[in-house]
């Protein structure tokens, strides 16, 4: 009677209210009401490829899951902002998420599509059934559980609350484009946009194109212009590490990995630089100067992953893409670089980068660090109270994949400490 009393409760103020709605939700990914109901397993918060690993492998262990989207499908940021002629970077043995390989017939970087194509299959694989539309507002934990609020937006924007004993963040380090403030930018009267909302060349031909930004979405945008024959420029403000993307046939994340095993990082950079001397030349001579410490150490220290070349350099060597300082300001039809010298564009392409959204809706500051929205140290992926970061270890899909195998061991060891406790109350 008192369970009927309270289901009749929940339909008063939440007319889609099921109890069997509500358990199915544990199970398979549908959505729950407005009241929070304390779900079986963790909640997921975004099906981009960390999201969908942790899934599949607690799917193997037949724990329950909730994985939480906002976007209408799977993987936005490679649907929808990457660029058409985008592939792997790094080999597609370094890519794969658990438990499922990818197809032979993939080359050894798969395309954007391919990419894609295999996500799809892999949540057909494990029968993932992420609950779309649902973007996070905020999750805090009340001393028992984190209690998870998402706007619903296929139902008109109602808010919906989850509650269970473990968050898994995997919400990525590029949730947000990051569009920095430069002098004048509104004054200027071009096109201005981020690397995330470009597409193709094809629409800029004969345009004059200045790409702001030489991390690895800028170099291939601004080789993506020039293979367009659109005129190209691109703006290095900062040193960075550029490496050739095979050397000798070997891929160069490879042959690092496989250095690391035998070298210290020191030696390994002083490797990997000699060959790259050999195969792209001296970078700094054409207006990109290398960082004073080498790119495994600059990895170590910071982070910051070096650029792999893809035909960039080639096309800056043969004076189709020129390079330029950084910007002092912008003008009506223009640039103003820090040299001086001013230019005029049609378009800029902010290749600036993208930041963590973590900060905006997490309420916890141990684990994620409030200023940037990554753990406080790069390689923790374990918090206090059954919080967890899936994607956040800067070591792209290959960390993805790490951080999904270790995160679904440890749901499982507490799921089944939960379940001998269980045992022995009854
Ligand atoms: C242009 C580009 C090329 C790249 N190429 C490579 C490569 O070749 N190799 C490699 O290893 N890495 C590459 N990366 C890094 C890439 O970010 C990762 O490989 C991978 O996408 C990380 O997966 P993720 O699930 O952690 O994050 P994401 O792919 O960003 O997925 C996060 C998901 O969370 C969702 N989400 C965010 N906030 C919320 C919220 N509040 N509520 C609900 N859902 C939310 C998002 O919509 C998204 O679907 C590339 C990145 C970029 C930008």
């Amino acid at each position: 009677m008192d369970r009927f009393a309270e289901t009749e409760g929940k339909r008063a103020h939440d007319p889609l209210y099921s109890p069997r709605r509500a358990a199915r939700a544990t199970a398979t990914g549908f959505p729950v009401g407005e009241h929070g109901e304390v779900l079986a397993g963790p909640v997921i918060v975004g099906a981009g490829p960390a999201g969908l690993a942790v899934a599949a492998c607690l799917t193997m262990w037949g724990i329950p899951y909730v994985l939480l989207e906002r976007h209408g499908g799977i993987a936005s940021l490679w649907r929808h902002r990457t660029y058409r002629r985008l592939r792997l970077h790094l080999p597609k043995r370094y890519c794969e998420l658990p438990l499922m390989p990818f197809p032979p017939s993939y080359p050894a970087y798969p395309t954007r599509e391919q990419f894609l194509a295999y996500l799809e299959d892999y949540i057909a694989t494990f029968g993932i059934r992420p609950f779309f539309c649902q973007a996070v507002v905020s999750a805090e934990h009340d001393g028992d559980f984190w209690c998870v609020r998402a706007v619903d937006g296929g139902s008109g924007g109602v808010t919906r609350v989850y509650r269970s004993k473990w968050l898994v963040v995997a919400t990525g380090e590029n949730a947000e484009p990051v569009v920095p403030d430069i002098d004048g930018i509104n004054a200027f009267r071009g096109l201005v946009m981020h690397s995330s909302d470009y597409c193709s060349g094809e629409g800029y031909r004969g345009k004059k194109v200045l790409v702001v930004g030489c991390g690895n979405s800028g170099m291939e945008v601004s080789l993506d212009l020039s293979n367009h024959n659109v005129h190209t420029s691109m703006v290095v403000r900062d040193s960075v590490h550029v490496l050739p993307r095979e050397i000798m046939g070997f891929s160069t994340f490879g042959l690092s990995m496989w250095l690391l095993m035998c070298l210290s990082v020191q030696t390994v950079d002083q490797v990997l630089l000699l060959l790259t001397q050999l195969v792209l030349g001296d970078t700094s001579r054409l207006g990109i100067p290398r960082p004073s410490i080498g790119p495994m150490e600059q990895k170590k220290v910071s982070g910051k992953t070096p650029v792999l070349d893809v035909g960039t350099i080639a096309k800056i060597k043969s004076g189709d893409i020129k390079v330029f300082p950084a910007i002092q300001s912008f003008q009506q039809h223009g640039v103003q670089f820090i040299d001086g010298k001013t230019e005029s564009f049609d378009v800029v392409i902010l290749a600036t980068g993208y930041k963590s959204n973590v900060p905006y809706w997490l309420k916890e500051k141990d684990f994620f660090s409030e200023k940037n929205g990554f753990p406080r140290n790069s390689n923790e992926w374990k918090g206090k109270n059954g919080l967890y970061a899936a994607g956040f270890s800067r070591r792209g899909l290959f960390g993805v994949s790490m951080d999904a195998t270790n995160i679904a061991d440890d749901i499982v060891r507490c799921w089944n400490d939960f379940g001998y406790e269980r045992h022995k109350r009854k």
